[in-house]
């Protein structure tokens, strides 16, 4: 039997150690949240090499009493907290009192603090826990911590540093979310010489994101706002269109430290459905107010999981709270031309008139007789009509231009599908009757036309719009489905027999209730046969049958919870009674489409999440014909 030792106390204190100083990263997420706690306004973070060789966090704090000093780089030495109870309301970010003892065991570390009333600071010097120096020592008010050559004495641990670059990244990552929880603190970080990031600390939420997201992504939120019962919500979501690739911009902030919820995730993303486009994540800040008691924080430092008393509540209050930010918060979509060059800026007016003269006429200036000036006249700015005595009309080149323009026009406009019969055009009409521009109709939007037969475009006093027609369409069926499926269901003249496969079949018989949530009523007609007697009051004129096999495919994924199959039947019928992309629509139609579009903020993102139109301001426009600056 091996005998049983009790570990020296430097080597029980390493182990201890490894438990909190994991990497760069934890060594400045313990001395900044020091920082904090001590109530500093400014806090500098200066790292070299990733934070290995040199680690300096600089504050003005309340600083450390000379006496002092010696004890806070003592195991469980911390001022935060004295006795058991204090456990269940911890509002510091520190408590255990280990840090500061766990990172001098590792590296060589020098301290200089100074309590605001005192004549003299202290400098402090530890090297693998080991003190070298404690003197009196002249510095300013506040506290600065040095910590060099990380784990010089563990080499063991040294070999788990990634490289530096990855080091420097994971304190960046850890420093940004301390500066974006604490608003009210101005934080500035110098990496390898370089200051890399500055927030103002106006106490504002805004600024501090800005600061750390830049301006593009910035530009991109909406702010967030709620409350249910003791749980507050508060922070900024991005508009959905801007939803990005990965999950890289999601914070979770819980009584102003960060932390990782799939609660918290799982709401958020839950609010994004049907409007951000699949697989797609929204950037958030999601900071969360609780009562400190219905939180679990008592976990292992390095662990950021948190877990709720109440998960359902919580979900509840970020899920709402996002989903109306994205209803009153979002806009459409804008486009931003390229900027021009400034034209006037680059050139003489000799130059320009040059340039003009060497421009091959148009053909409308051909056809009208315009001639280019010569650089050499007299009046430069003047174009002259040919003088010609035949009629304008009669003239050769006018009929030849015209001819042209005719083919053009001929050639560019798709010819009608074969489907774009008379009774579908009729078809489409009884949908123009269904689209009626919704309550608060936006008095002011003019419609202008119609682009590749699939673009409406349409103005209101100071933008211009682009409308995807069929998205437009397909996203106001389904908010219809969404609110009176049931309701507008409609009875057959005849019922339909559908014969399906013996999976379809099973899905159908065995999801009737569902089906007729959606607007469906069907039948079990026995041999893989179902009848259906009522649809969804839009799909009147559409294949019953091509409707049903469609519905039963989505009713067969498995796994998804019904809500979801129910919204996949949605879309597949929002879709189908949708008019189409590239096919004719009358203009009644097409004019009301704009008005419900762009009176209801509720139609931004089709149901899978592409958006319904694009806003064009004439401010934006003005700016590309050099109108304005
Ligand atoms: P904890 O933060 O858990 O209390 P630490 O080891 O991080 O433990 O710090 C020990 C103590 O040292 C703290 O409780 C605090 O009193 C003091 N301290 C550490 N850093 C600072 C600082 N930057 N300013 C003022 N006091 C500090
Ligand atoms: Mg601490």
């Amino acid at each position: 039997m091996p005998k049983i030792n009790l570990l020296p106390k430097e080597i029980s204190e390493l182990i201890a150690a490894g438990e909190v100083v994991e990497r760069p990263a934890s060594v400045v997420k313990e001395l900044v949240e020091n920082s904090i706690d001590a109530g500093a306004k400014h806090i500098t973070l200066e790292i070299k090499r990733g934070g290995i060789l040199y680690i300096r966090v600089t504050d003005d704090g309340c600083g450390i009493a000379y006496a002092d000093v010696p004890t806070a780089f003592l195991r469980h030495a911390t001022s935060k907290i004295k006795s058991a109870g204090d456990l269940d309301r911890i509002s510091s970010l520190g408590f255990r009192g280990e840090a500061l003892a766990a990172t001098a065991v590792v590296s060589k570390t020098e301290m200089f603090t100074k309590q605001a009333g005192d004549v003299f600071g202290t400098r402090y010097i530890i090297e693998g826990g080991e003190q070298k120096i404690y003197e009196e020592s002249g510095c300013p008010d506040g506290t600065t911590v040095v910590v060099k050559d990380l784990f010089y004495n563990t080499p063991a641990r040294m070999k788990f540093l990634k490289r530096d670059i990855t080091e420097g990244n994971s304190v960046a990552a850890v420093f940004e979310r301390i500066a974006i929880s604490h608003p009210e603190i101005s934080f500035k970080f110098i990496r390898d010489e370089k200051t890399v990031l500055t927030t103002p600390g106006d106490g504002k939420l805004y600024s501090a994101v800005y600061s750390v997201l830049g301006r593009e992504t910035a530009s991109t939120l909406i702010p967030l706002a709620g409350q249910e019962g003791t749980v507050k919500v508060s922070g900024f979501v991005c508009k959905p269109a801007f939803c990005r690739k990965s999950r890289s911009v999601q914070y979770v902030f819980l009584n102003g430290r960060y932390v990782q919820s799939n609660t918290v995730t799982a709401a958020v993303e839950q609010a994004y459905k049907n409007s951000a486009m699949i697989g797609r994540f929204p950037a958030f800040i999601v900071c969360l107010e609780l009562l400190p008691e219905t939180v679990d924080v008592n976990v292992h430092p390095a662990k950021t999981q948190v877990r709720f008393a109440d998960e359902k509540r919580i979900f509840d209050a970020v899920y709402v709270s996002v989903k109306n930010a994205i209803a009153t918060g979002d806009t459409r979509p804008e486009i931003i031309l390229n900027k021009q060059p400034a034209y006037f800026g680059r050139m003489t007016t000799e130059e320009y008139r040059q340039q003009v003269a060497n421009i091959p006429p148009t053909p409308a200036e051909k056809a009208y007789g315009i001639t280019n000036s010569k650089p050499e006249s007299k009046t430069p700015n003047s174009f002259s009509f040919k003088s010609d005595n035949t009629p304008f009309f009669e003239r050769k080149d006018v009929k030849e231009f015209l001819n042209a323009g005719q083919k053009t026009a001929e050639q560019g406009v798709p010819a009608p599908e074969p489907e774009n019969t008379p009774s579908e055009v009729a078809t489409a009409d009884d949908k123009a009757a269904e689209i009626q521009p919704s309550q608060g109709e936006n008095e002011d939007v003019r419609y202008i036309g119609e682009a590749f037969l699939t673009y409406i475009i349409a103005e209101t006093e100071d933008s211009l719009y682009l409308i995807d027609k069929h998205a437009a369409h397909e996203r106001i069926n389904y908010n219809k489905l969404k609110k009176s499926a049931r309701a507008e269901s409609q009875q057959l003249l005849l019922p339909v027999s559908v014969r399906l496969s013996g999976e379809e079949y099973d899905a159908v018989i065995s999801n009737e209730a569902l089906l007729a949530d959606a607007g469906f009523e069907t039948e079990d007609f026995g041999n893989s046969t179902v009848l259906v007697r009522a649809v969804p009051g839009m799909l009147s004129g559409e294949d019953v049958s091509d409707m049903i096999v469609e519905a039963a495919k989505n009713l067969i994924i498995k796994g998804a919870p019904e809500s979801e199959r129910l919204d996949r039947i949605y879309y597949t019928v929002a879709c189908k009674a949708a008019i189409k992309g590239g096919k004719y629509t009358t203009e009644k139609e097409l004019e009301a489409l704009a008005k419900t579009v762009l009176s209801d903020n509720d139609i931004m993102y089709c149901p899978h999440g592409r958006p319904v139109a694009f806003k064009l301001t004439r401010k934006e426009l003005e700016k590309q014909f050099g109108r304005r600056i």
